[in-house]
């Protein structure tokens, strides 16, 4: 993206905003229309609109943190999965902006005991975020939904329970790219929050690595970076940490030390299922992903399609006999997938290792019961609306059909042990709140306490789980600090 060789080894800025994802985006188009003197580094590389279209494993090697998988320490399989290049997790991700969910208003309403973070507070970010990126502007672009999103649809209509329609670019009617998920709005983002504020002066550096913050007094006196395997010094008057849930407390454990070991991360557990229906559903055939079943928010848990990619769906079932891929093979257009997400009591523990950080995880057991209650109310609709078997996913015994006996099936097999699982959501890893209270590092408009020149504003910050995708709330939030340190 940018020459770096260029560069003096002592660099002077008026911001720097360290990582490019959803809350680093908004920053750097926020002070770069303020006429600010901004430089935005990223760890990762630019790649453009489209690069991995129709490969996911590509994208994985050049897009992603880790090749893709950052493993999880815990008795089920467990992964996590973060973006690494501009753009951040928002290149990767399936676009979808959700405002955030009013019960999750109110728990942080009641935190500072304010209304800074009421719903109709964030009202205007939102509103301004929705009509950069064109979110459901036009309603009849995105009407031809794809048969997953119609079978959500049909269950809510059958047991008469809340199923809303999907936030999501006009563009959203593309499939093919990256995870199959909607198109050009994750695009953009990186396209209409940082490329395009190039033009108003931004300066962006990629490949370029915050390694340490040095502190003179109590401000961070200047920011050391690698690029492209050299050492340079950044000062700023102003330093915004948006590295992204796992990366900004990694930074500022190496930056800090001890006080800042033992950072956890809240997360959204992903539970996937396959499903074979009773005809053809073509699921590539229409637009993906357009509703929702939000019945049970208040209980942390939503139920969805997700993007049906082939060769995706075939790498999650390498565990099954030879036989039976190839039965699954040939009815192929007869299966859809959904995931249960539920938002986890308990957090990732982000845990230094010999100066590594691996990430460890413990399934709540009030978590594992309410995932055989969802297990067993979902599966049960699915085959109320055409199922005739569900691949679960389980590390054995994953197959039901009609006539399994569902509550006996789920007691035996949904156990810690056996369930796999990812999460793409992290956050509240570094978060704001009530200074000297529950290890929060960031006040409500997220200035660190210790340090007078350092801000966060990307889903580290969060006070909790949105239970919702983060995506529109890290952005909304960020929206606000913007204008508290601007
Ligand atoms: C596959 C997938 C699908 C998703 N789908 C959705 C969705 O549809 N809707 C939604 O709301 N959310 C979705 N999410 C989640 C959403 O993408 C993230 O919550 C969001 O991108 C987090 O934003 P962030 O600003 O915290 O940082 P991130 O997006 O994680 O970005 C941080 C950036 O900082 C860079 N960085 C890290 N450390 C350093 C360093 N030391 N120096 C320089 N740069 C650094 C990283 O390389 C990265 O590019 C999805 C995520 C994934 C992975």
């Amino acid at each position: 993206m940018t020459n770096n060789d260029k560069y003096e080894n002592n660099i002077k800025c008026e911001y720097l905003v360290i990582g490019s994802g959803a809350g680093g985006a908004v920053a750097c188009k926020y002070l770069s229309d303020l006429g600010k003197d901004v430089i935005l580094i990223e760890d990762g590389d630019y790649h453009e609109i489209n690069k991995f279209a129709g490969s996911i494993s590509e994208s994985f090697l050049y897009a992603w943190r880790n090749s893709g998988i950052t493993p999880v320490l815990s008795k089920a399989n467990f992964a996590f999965g973060e973006g690494r290049c501009l753009g951040g997790g928002s290149y990767v991700n399936g676009g979808l902006i959700w405002r955030t969910p009013e019960i999750v208003l109110n728990e942080w309403c009641n935190l500072f005991n304010d209304k800074t973070f009421s719903k109709d507070n964030l009202k205007k970010y939102f509103e301004i975020i929705e009509s950069i990126l064109d979110i459901n502007q036009d309603e009849k672009k995105s009407n031809f939904e794809n048969a997953e999103s119609l079978k959500i649809k049909k269950i809510g209509e059958k047991k008469n329970i809340k199923v809303v329609k999907v936030p999501k670019s006009i563009n959203s009617s593309r499939n093919e790219l990256t995870l199959g998920a909607a198109g050009l709005t994750k695009n953009s983002i990186l396209q209409k929050y940082i490329i395009s504020s190039k033009e108003k002066g931004l300066e962006i550096l990629t490949n370029c690595k915050a390694e340490k913050l040095f502190v003179k007094d109590d401000k961070i006196a200047s920011v050391q970076v690698k690029m492209n395997n050299k050492i340079k010094n950044i000062s700023a008057e102003k330093v915004i940490l948006a590295c992204g849930a796992t990366q900004t407390p990694i930074l500022m454990k190496k930056s800090f030390g001890n006080r800042y070991l033992d950072s956890q991360m809240n997360v959204h557990l992903n539970l996937r299922l396959g499903v074979k229906f009773n005809e053809n559903i073509q699921t590539k055939k229409g637009v993906m992903f357009t509703r929702q079943l939000q019945e049970y928010m208040d209980d942390g848990v939503l139920i969805m399609p997700t993007s049906f990619n082939k060769n995706n769906f075939f790498s999650s079932l390498v565990k099954m006999h030879n036989k039976d891929l190839f039965n699954i093979e040939k009815n192929i257009d007869q299966y859809g997938s959904f995931i249960i997400q539920l938002s986890s009591l308990n957090k990732i523990m982000l845990n230094n290792f010999f100066g590594n950080t691996i990430l460890s995880y413990k399934l709540n057991n009030q978590d594992l019961i309410k995932l055989k209650k969802y297990f067993l109310i979902f599966c049960k609709s699915l085959f109320d609306v055409g199922a005739e078997e569900i691949l679960l996913p389980f590390k054995k015994n994953f197959i039901i059909d009609k006539n399994t006996n569902l509550i006996d099936f789920f007691d035996k097999y949904l156990t810690q042990n056996n369930i796999e699982m990812v999460s793409v959501h992290g956050m509240s890893s570094a978060k704001m709140g009530i200074k000297n209270s529950e290890k929060s590092r960031f006040d409500r408009n997220g200035k660190s306490f210790e340090f007078k020149n350092l801000y966060c504003l990307d889903s580290s910050v969060l006070p909790s789980s949105t239970i919702e995708s983060p995506q529109g709330t890290i952005m909304a939030i960020a929206s606000h600090i913007l204008e508290k340190i601007s």
